[in-house]
C-alpha cells in the first residue's frame, strides 16, 4: 500500500497534467471531426451550439468542467448537449495518462506516441460519424512515424512488414468481396493498417489485426446499426499493442 502510494505521489503531477492536456486535445478533436464530418471549415468558424447556433464562449469550451457547470446542457438555449464531449474529453485524457505511465517519464517518445494516438482518435471519430477516413489522417500518421525514426532510427523491417500485411488485407478483402459480394475493407481502413504496422513492426501488426478482429466482432455482436466503421477498432487496438503489445506477446509465448 505504501509503494502504491509513494508511486501516485511521485507521478500525481504528470498524471494530472497529462489528464488535462489529454481532455484539452479530446475537445479540440471532438470538435474538428465534426466539422470535418459535417464539410464545414474547422479553420475559421468558431465553435457554436448545435441547436442555436449561438456563438460558445471560452468559459462554454473548458474541458469537461463546462459541461458539468453548464449540467450538459446549452448556456444559451437550454437544449441538451451530447454526451460525446465529456466522454470523448475523459477518454483521450485517460489514454495520455496511460501512455504516460508506460514511460514514467517525459520524454520525446512520449509526445510522439501521444500525438499518434491523437491523429488515430481524431479518424476514429471521424470515421464514426462519415464512414471515411481522410487520408491527411494517414500522411500526418505516417510523417509523425517518419520524424520519430529520426530519433530511433529506421526500422526497415516495419516498412516491409506494413506493405506486407496491408496487402494481404487487400488480397483477402479481395476474396471476401467476390465471396459475399460487398465491400468488406475500406480503403481507409487499410491505409490506416499500413500506417499503424509503420509503427507496430512485423509481429504486433499481426497482434493488431487480431486484436482489431476481436475488438470489431465485438462491436458487430453489441452494435445496433449494420455498418460498422472499423477505424475505432484498429485505432484502439494500435493504442493497447503499442502499450501493451510486449506484456500480451510475452503472456502468449510463455
Ligand atoms: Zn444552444
Amino acid at each position: 500500500m505504501g509503494s502504491i502510494s509513494s508511486y501516485v505521489s511521485e507521478h500525481l503531477f504528470f498524471i494530472l497534467f497529462f489528464f488535462i492536456c489529454g481532455s484539452i486535445f479530446g475537445s479540440f478533436l471532438n470538435c474538428m471531426a465534426m466539422r470535418i464530418a459535417d464539410h464545414e471549415d474547422f479553420v475559421s468558424s468558431r465553435s457554436h451550439c448545435e441547436s442555436c447556433n449561438h456563438e460558445l464562449g471560452f468559459l462554454d469550451l473548458i474541458p469537461i468542467v463546462s459541461y458539468l457547470y453548464l449540467k450538459g446542457r446549452c448556456r444559451y438555449c437550454g437544449a441538451g448537449l451530447s454526451t460525446s464531449y465529456p466522454l470523448t474529453e475523459i477518454f483521450l485524457g485517460i489514454v495520455f495518462v496511460l501512455t504516460y505511465l508506460r514511460y514514467q517519464r517525459p520524454c520525446i517518445l512520449l509526445i510522439f506516441d501521444l500525438s499518434l494516438f491523437c491523429i488515430v482518435f481524431g479518424l476514429s471519430l471521424i470515421d464514426m460519424r462519415s464512414y471515411i477516413i481522410p487520408d491527411g489522417f494517414i500522411i500526418t500518421g505516417v510523417l509523425n512515424w517518419f520524424v520519430r525514426s529520426l530519433f530511433t532510427g529506421f526500422e526497415y523491417g516495419s516498412i516491409v512488414s506494413a506493405f506486407l500485411l496491408s496487402l494481404s488485407i487487400i488480397f483477402l478483402s479481395m476474396i471476401m468481396n467476390k465471396a459475399n459480394g460487398k465491400e468488406n475493407f475500406g480503403g481507409g481502413d487499410i491505409k490506416l493498417i499500413f500506417m499503424a504496422v509503420l509503427y507496430t513492426g512485423l509481429m504486433k501488426g499481426v497482434l493488431l489485426l487480431f486484436v482489431s478482429s476481436v475488438l470489431g466482432l465485438f462491436g458487430i455482436s453489441i452494435g445496433r446499426n449494420k455498418k460498422i466503421p472499423f477505424g475505432p477498432y484498429i485505432s484502439f487496438a494500435l493504442f493497447l499493442v503499442l502499450l501493451y503489445g510486449d506484456l500480451m506477446l510475452g503472456s502468449m509465448f510463455l
